[in-house]
């Protein structure tokens, strides 16, 4: 019998890097907080995402082909619904596209599965509808306890679109990616938690510095796998671009503007920045010693005890 060697196949590799480099390419990094993601715990962990404070998170080519499986396999749950009698509205008839939600002036935003209508258990109602695949263990767990214990983000994310859509329930379809069971759960719109959601969106939408930590402690198993952990823990610093600019410190919801040249800025032209960025304080580990507004110049004293000299030169010749 062959022996099949445990290190990866030559073609295995080769299949991971195209899917890295054809699944990764059209994710755009956004300028908003999203409904998907308004659910984590920490406030901080958004608003570092938000402020495009570190590389985005890249994700192996195993794990994007699980989310490609993801959305591929909710086009095919639509045709079930369909075939089972209920009427799904994929696209919003208004734009042809998926239905959007903005939230909080614009600071959240997110785009739905779709809204059904004629649900066997309530068909005058209609519903959002949310879709998603869970491997089993997760699945059961859900099923045990329910999404909004089992996976409150998502629970979340679907408060968002009913309060953005003005629905009152929603039918959360679920398949076992291993046995290919499926089942739905209806959830009640929670008014008053997602005036809740919604006005700590524009909170951490509007706050001009880090909010406050999730937890004090590095080894916290959500600080553990943060993408801001080293940021946010370890001093490292933050990336030059638009939305780390003094020029930014208050930010806007699209479109974003330089608040020194006024200028608008295109997603891409903001992950470039300009020779005039300048770090807003608060982002530095350290104290101003002197800010120098002509030049464009602010001196720190680095909590290490060197001193940091941010702008310069070229920052002047450009603000002139
Ligand atoms: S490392 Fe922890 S406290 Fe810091 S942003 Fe991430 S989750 Fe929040
Ligand atoms: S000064 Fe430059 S880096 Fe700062 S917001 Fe304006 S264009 Fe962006």
């Amino acid at each position: 019998m062959a022996i099949i060697p445990a290190v990866q196949s030559l073609t295995s590799r080769a299949i991971d890097r195209a899917c890295e480099a054809v699944l990764s390419e059209d994710r755009e990094r956004s300028a908003t907080l999203r409904c998907s993601s308004i659910g984590d715990p920490c406030d901080r962990r958004l608003w570092y995402a938000l402020r495009w404070a570190h590389e985005e998170e890249k994700h192996e080519g195993r794990v994007l082909r699980i989310f490609d499986n993801g959305h591929s396999r909710e086009a095919r749950l639509i045709e079930f619904l369909r075939a089972a009698g209920i009427v799904v509205h994929d696209r919003d008839p208004a734009t042809g596209n998926q239905w959007r939600v903005s939230l909080a002036n614009g600071a959240l935003t997110g785009s739905c599965d779709g809204i059904v209508e004629n649900v066997p258990e309530a068909p005058k109602t209609r519903h959002l509808l949310e879709i998603k695949t869970m491997k089993e263990s997760r699945y059961r767990a859900w099923r045990r306890q329910g999404v909004r214990v089992s996976d409150p983000r998502y629970w979340v994310q679907m408060q968002c679109y009913m309060h953005g859509l003005g629905l009152t329930r929603a039918l959360f379809l679920v398949e076992n990616q291993d046995t290919r069971e499926i089942e739905v759960e209806r959830i009640e719109y929670d008014a008053g938690n997602a005036l809740v959601i919604e006005a700590r969106a524009a909170r951490i939408f509007a706050s001009e510095m880090p909010p406050a930590r999730l937890s004090d402690d590095p080894g916290w198993y959500q600080c553990r796998f943060c993408p801001a952990s080293k940021i946010c823990h370890g001093g490292e610093w933050v990336l030059r671009n638009c939305r780390t600019c003094y020029a930014a410190s208050s930010l806007q919801a699209e479109p974003f503007h330089c608040g020194r040249t006024e200028a608008p800025l295109s997603l891409a032209e903001q992950a470039v920045g300009c020779g005039a960025h300048l770090y807003f304080p608060s982002l530095v580990e350290g104290e101003v010693v002197s800010a120098d507004h002509e030049r464009g110049v602010i001196t720190y004293k680095l909590a290490n005890g060197f001193e940091f000299v941010d702008g310069g030169s070229e920052a002047a010749a450009r603000s002139e």
